[in-house]
């Protein structure tokens, strides 16, 4: 009975999960239709074309966004777990958002010890890869990211600081809830699938910040050589 009532409600998570996906991804491909139907319809100026492709390219991988943090948050399996090397995994990560935070005029420095923890490598991309874009996207021309991990006795700490906006108060505490963004364009979504990938990687997360000062992410895994 029980695992009945379980049952039906992950389906019920995983049918609304479907109802948002095709909700969200929705809009971004209505930009893009319109935007290639204006360039069919008329001659244009080239930079105006450009523009045009620019703000398509960019809606393109806002709908991959999208998907990618839900496909992420509905996996039903736990996936398998390995020892990352978080020093490798983080360079990884830097490296895919580099030109991403070169774009917005932002240093991005990584800087780690050699640790280990026990996760999955495409989890820990995915939840390192949501929150250092917001970090990036928080920071204003000239600021820096820093991404750095360190060792301390049983535990591995990464932190994610920025020099960027900072949070109220009211932002840090609703941090990771769905739909939450401040932004223009925010999804709301990629904060909320980092937080739940920490915890399945049996991690804690804070968050120190200071309005226009900058904010920082602290977060604590286990470390491996103290598992198993
Ligand atoms: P989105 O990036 O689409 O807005 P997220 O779930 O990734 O959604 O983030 C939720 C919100 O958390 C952001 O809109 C922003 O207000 C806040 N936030 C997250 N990281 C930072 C940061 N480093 N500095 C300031 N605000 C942040
Ligand atoms: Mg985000």
């Amino acid at each position: 009975m029980r695992s009945k009532l379980v049952k039906i409600e992950k389906m019920e998570i995983v049918s609304q999960l479907a109802a948002s996906i095709s909700h969200e991804v929705r809009n971004p491909l209505t930009v893009v239709r319109g935007f290639l139907q204006l360039m069919k319809s008329q001659p244009m100026p080239k930079e105006t074309q450009e523009r045009y492709m620019h703000i398509a390219l960019e809606e393109i991988d806002r709908a991959e966004t999208i998907i990618n943090n839900y496909l992420t948050f509905a996996k039903p399996t736990p996936k398998k777990e390995e020892v990352l090397i978080v020093g490798q995994e983080l360079e990884r990560v830097a490296h895919l958002l580099q030109p991403f935070a070169r774009m917005n005029g932002v240093h991005l420095i990584e800087k780690c010890q050699p640790c280990m923890i026990i996760g999955n490598a495409e989890y820990f991309r995915q939840c390192f890869l949501n929150l250092v874009k917001n970090s990036i996207e928080a920071t204003p021309i000239g600021g820096t990211v820093t991404v750095s991990c360190s060792c301390k006795g049983e535990e591995v700490i990464v932190a994610i600081a920025d020099t960027g906006i900072g949070m109220t108060a009211e932002q840090i505490s609703r941090f990771g809830e769905p739909y939450f963004s401040t932004k223009e364009k925010g999804t709301g979504l990629g904060a909320m699938v980092a937080v739940k990938l920490i915890e399945t990687m049996n991690g804690t997360w804070k968050i120190d910040s200071k309005i226009q000062k900058g904010t920082t992410i602290t977060i604590t895994f286990p470390s491996a050589t103290t598992r198993g």
